[in-house]
């Protein structure tokens, strides 16, 4: 089988309008891009699930990705289904003036098609409707019957009954009206990104603020190599990403170039001399006034939420953070407070949780926004605890607020300040176990629920057990450092 004289996947068209030279070199180069990072992976598994479960709202369709993971037999393929009045296709495929796309749901009634491009998410961004105009370009010019391209999303406000209703978890928006204003723009774009394969030559395009716009470039490594050593400027941290590219685009490329003019408040540019003269910055009477509000008995908390996309508990919308493990860490004191959520199991969390922390006059947490969200949402759920939860938020102390707000900073965080930064910064000695991330915690939660194997699942919940009070432990070891400063 020949392959299909094709230009442009979807992907690469995405490319092409997030940067030319992303493009070209994810046609001629693609060993060049960066590994899958953890969140993308996650990203893509989500999508993934999210596409397979929207085909049930279609049932009974041919897969063609399931046929052939061939581009010119999708194409054959696709086309034998149509003529063989085939009423729904999964991932069919089409080409046109080089442009393959492959339709996630293609459903034809009354000799009319109509098409289905599902996003796991619960927004319509920018790069969604591009790329659901693209696809609508393709259609229209290949498929006589086609008569529209939907949007299909998650809808926030859909609340998990006894079962699961398709219809109502999904929310589809009619692109037809955008596409169509938008025909001659693809159809300009696509002879651009031609003429760019025609000349072959790697498109000379400065980083800038569209590495990260709609997505990081897959290509980041690879542009950015040497230019986040320590001097450069861009491991400047508290200042906006937008006023480092004006000083990059500027000439100032390395943090000895700024002077004290060059930021906008005077506390920038203290960490400018600490970073330079590769000593922290401690601000004792700020440190000490933090310090003298925790008071009394003190515990580190940690949450670790888990929210899934489809809902997977009565009651519970899309996305909705779902706390599965609270870890609690004190003098002489650890305990991990975890849940399967068989059922929704929040409320014997709650329970446990205001007991557990009874007789404490202090929990400290690092950036307290999930727990502060968390925690309103059981004041809802449970009005009946809402007054001991109410107590709990007025005991929560941010560690985290001595970073942000300028009371100390160590040259080696650079512009990174996370926990897992300060602590392996602050407190050398100190290490996780299996589990190095929130993320990961997420994932492998994920594999816990679905595992069967008594024994590996035990495993799993040590893992994140541990992983859990290892957070809370870095919470407490370092309001211990800060102490003894
Ligand atoms: S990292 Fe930036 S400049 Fe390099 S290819 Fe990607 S978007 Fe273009």
């Amino acid at each position: 089988m020949p392959p299909p004289n094709y230009l442009l996947s979807k992907t690469g068209f995405m490319k092409f309008e997030q940067c030319s030279k992303a493009f070209f070199l994810y046609r001629n180069f693609p060993y060049l891009r960066d590994k899958l990072d953890p969140e993308k992976q996650q990203r893509f598994k989500r999508g993934h699930e999210v596409g397979e479960l929207a085909q049930h709202i279609f049932p009974g369709g041919t897969d063609v990705s399931k046929i052939t993971g061939n581009s010119a037999e999708a194409l054959l393929k696709t086309r034998e289904l149509i003529e063989q009045k085939c009423p729904v296709i999964y991932e069919a495929t089409f080409m046109h003036q080089g442009v393959l796309v492959m339709v996630d749901i293609l459903c034809f009634e009354n000799n009319s098609a109509q098409a289905y491009e599902v996003k796991s998410s619960l927004k319509v961004s920018e790069a969604y409707v591009k790329d659901a105009c693209l696809q609508y370009f393709v259609l229209k010019n290949v498929l006589p019957q086609f008569e529209d391209l939907f949007l299909v999303t998650i809808d926030g406000s859909y609340e998990l009954g006894d079962e699961l209703d398709l219809k109502k978890l999904f929310r589809k928006r009619s692109m037809k009206e955008k596409a169509e204003a938008n025909l001659d723009y693809f159809e300009t774009r696509v002879k651009e990104a031609e003429d760019l394969i025609a000349q072959n030559i790697t498109p000379q395009r400065e980083i800038g603020p569209h590495c990260f716009k709609p997505y990081t470039c897959d290509f980041f490594g690879h542009c950015w190599q040497g230019k986040l050593s320590d001097q450069s400027v861009f491991s400047m941290p508290f200042v906006d990403k937008l006023k480092v590219f004006e000083w990059y685009n500027s000439g100032i490329t390395t943090l000895p170039q700024l002077s004290e003019s060059d930021f906008a408040k005077p506390w920038q540019h203290t960490i400018l001399q600490c970073i330079l003269n590769k000593k922290p910055f401690i601000d004792l009477d700020g440190i000490r006034q933090w310090m003298s509000r925790v008071k009394g008995k003190v515990l580190a908390m940690d949450m670790e939420v888990w929210n899934p996309a489809v809902p997977k508990l009565k009651g519970c919308k899309p996305f909705e953070q779902i706390p599965f493990l609270i870890g609690l860490y004190g003098e002489g004191y650890s305990h991990a407070l975890f849940c399967e959520h068989h059922e929704d199991e929040r409320e014997q969390l709650t329970r446990q949780f205001i007991a557990a922390v009874q007789g404490y006059d202090s929990i400290v947490v690092y950036d307290k926004t999930l727990e502060v969200a968390v925690l309103k949402d059981l004041m809802t759920r449970f009005p009946e605890m809402a007054e001991d939860l109410k107590s709990i938020q007025h005991k929560l102390f941010d560690l985290f607020e001595l970073i942000s707000k300028n009371h100390y900073y160590h040259p080696d965080f650079k512009n990174n300040l996370s926990l897992k930064t300060l602590s392996a910064v602050v407190l050398p000695e100190f290490s996780y176990g299996e589990v190095q991330s929130g993320l990961e915690a997420l994932s492998v939660y994920d594999e816990f629920r679905q595992e069967n194997n008594p024994i590996h699942k035990d495993l799993l919940k040590q893992h994140l057990n541990e992983y859990c009070l290892n957070d809370c432990r870095a919470v407490f070891e370092l309001l211990g450092y800060f102490k003894s400063l």
